[in-house]
């Protein structure tokens, strides 16, 4: 029995986990299952894999997750301390699905145990890409990635040498505003935005895909994950988005990897990893889909793709800024506070605003340091939008 642990249990990518451990449950011991406000889904799915124990982030909520795990033996805990506990527990496989920079700190702790961490949660890399590296290595600790471009790029890449790497292409979709006029762009909607055109996905990451946010923590995790230079990385638009990624190899091959847009195909790559098991993803019929588009993104309709070139230029701890600033922007937006363009303005500004604090960014990337940082960070958008 493997002992698995789901950090984010109860959202998108969480959910689409439990599925494929729900389907063979004697093969798994679940440790933990950890999420934040769905207290009913975590509860239920910790009775439904019989696990150690159920934490949510939040200390308030923790009477309701006792309430609703009473009688089961199963244990509950609240706040990020436990999540971070929960983390640690000795399991063998750790899927990190937290939304946002919260992941970070339990990504961590499961390196730290010697758990092989599946990634999802791309905002670990790209806030504390070294660090994470060097924790992994440093515990003999594996990291498997689960963003479906990134697990692209490493099936791709398997029995090959990254020396022979001369590109890697992400795909995108181009979000839900691909086809509008540009000038339209800035009275788009929360629910516009909250759309997407293929994949079903938690709304924070759907909103980033618009404004292919997304896309730029992605090159930014790209750089991270697969230690390739920044100029190597490109990304194109792809509005069907069968394609994840292509690796271009030193002798002119390019390698595709193609599948539906279902992330249980990426997930159970990582869950199964190194062998390939049966999953219950739609297979592709190519005759029916008959065509593929491709085109080059346009930098001005998603100046976020620009803004990560900037960032990994930068290095240090612009990831930190970029990505918490990012976060603090899709806050506001999603509040009414501000505009969908106003997103990338936002974040444009902060990052010069932390760059102009000297010693800031490129001070150590300890835990610490990327947490305060983002602090700082959260802050500065507070006070530009006020
Ligand atoms: P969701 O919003 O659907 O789920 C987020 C999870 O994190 C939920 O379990 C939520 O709990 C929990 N959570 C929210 N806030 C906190 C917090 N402050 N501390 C601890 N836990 C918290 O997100 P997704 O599943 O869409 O995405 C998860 C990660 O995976 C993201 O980093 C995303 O970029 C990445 N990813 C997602 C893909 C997708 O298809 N969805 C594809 C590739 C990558 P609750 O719901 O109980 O409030």
């Amino acid at each position: 029995m493997r002992r698995a642990t789901i950090l984010g249990a109860t959202g998108s990518i969480g959910q689409n986990t439990i599925d494929l451990i729900a389907r063979n449950p004697q093969a798994y011991d679940v440790v933990a299952l950890t999420g934040a406000g769905n207290i009913a889904q975590l509860a239920a799915d910790a009775k439904l894999l019989n696990a150690d124990l159920a934490v949510t982030a939040y200390d308030d909520r923790l009477d309701e997750l006792r309430a609703a795990l009473a009688g089961t033996g199963i244990e509950a805990a609240a706040g990020q301390a436990a999540l971070t506990e929960a983390a640690a527990r000795p399991a063998d496989w750790v899927m990190s699905a937290i939304v946002g920079a919260a992941g970070l700190a339990p990504g961590l702790a499961a390196l730290e145990q010697g758990a092989t961490l599946a990634l999802a949660n791309k905002e670990t890399l790209v806030c504390a890409g070294s660090l994470v590296l060097e924790t992994a290595h440093k515990h003999s600790a594996r990291l498997l990635p689960v963003d479906s471009e990134h697990s692209a790029v490493f099936q791709a890449l398997v029995g090959e040498e990254i020396d022979a790497v001369e590109r890697i292409v992400i795909t995108a979709s181009g979000g839900a505003f691909r086809d509008w006029p540009l000038a339209k762009l800035k009275t788009a909607s929360l629910a516009e935005a909250s759309q997407h055109p293929n994949w079903d996905m938690g709304q924070r990451i759907t909103i980033d895909s618009a404004s292919m946010f997304n896309k730029a923590l992605e090159v930014i995790e790209t750089r991270e994950f697969f230690g390739v230079d920044p100029g190597k990385i490109e990304v194109l638009v792809h509005p069907e988005s069968l394609i994840h990624a292509m690796v271009g190899f030193r002798d002119g091959a390019l390698m595709a990897h193609v599948g539906a847009p279902d992330m249980r195909h990426a997930i159970g790559y990582a869950l199964n990893w190194p062998d390939r098991k049966d999953l219950p993803v739609p297979r592709l019929d190519l005759a029916a889909v008959g065509q593929l588009n491709f085109s080059a993104p346009d930098e001005a309709r998603y100046p976020a793709l620009r803004l990560a070139r900037e960032v990994m230029e930068r290095g240090g701890l612009a990831g930190a800024v970029f990505n918490a600033a990012k976060e603090r922007a899709l806050d506001a937006f999603i509040a009414g506070r501000i505009g969908f363009l106003d997103m990338a303005a936002v974040v444009e500004h902060v990052l010069a605003q932390i760059d102009a604090q000297p010693g800031l960014i490129d001070a150590a990337m300890t835990l610490d340091n990327v947490i305060e940082t983002d602090h700082l960070t959260r802050m500065c958008v507070d006070r530009h939008i006020s």
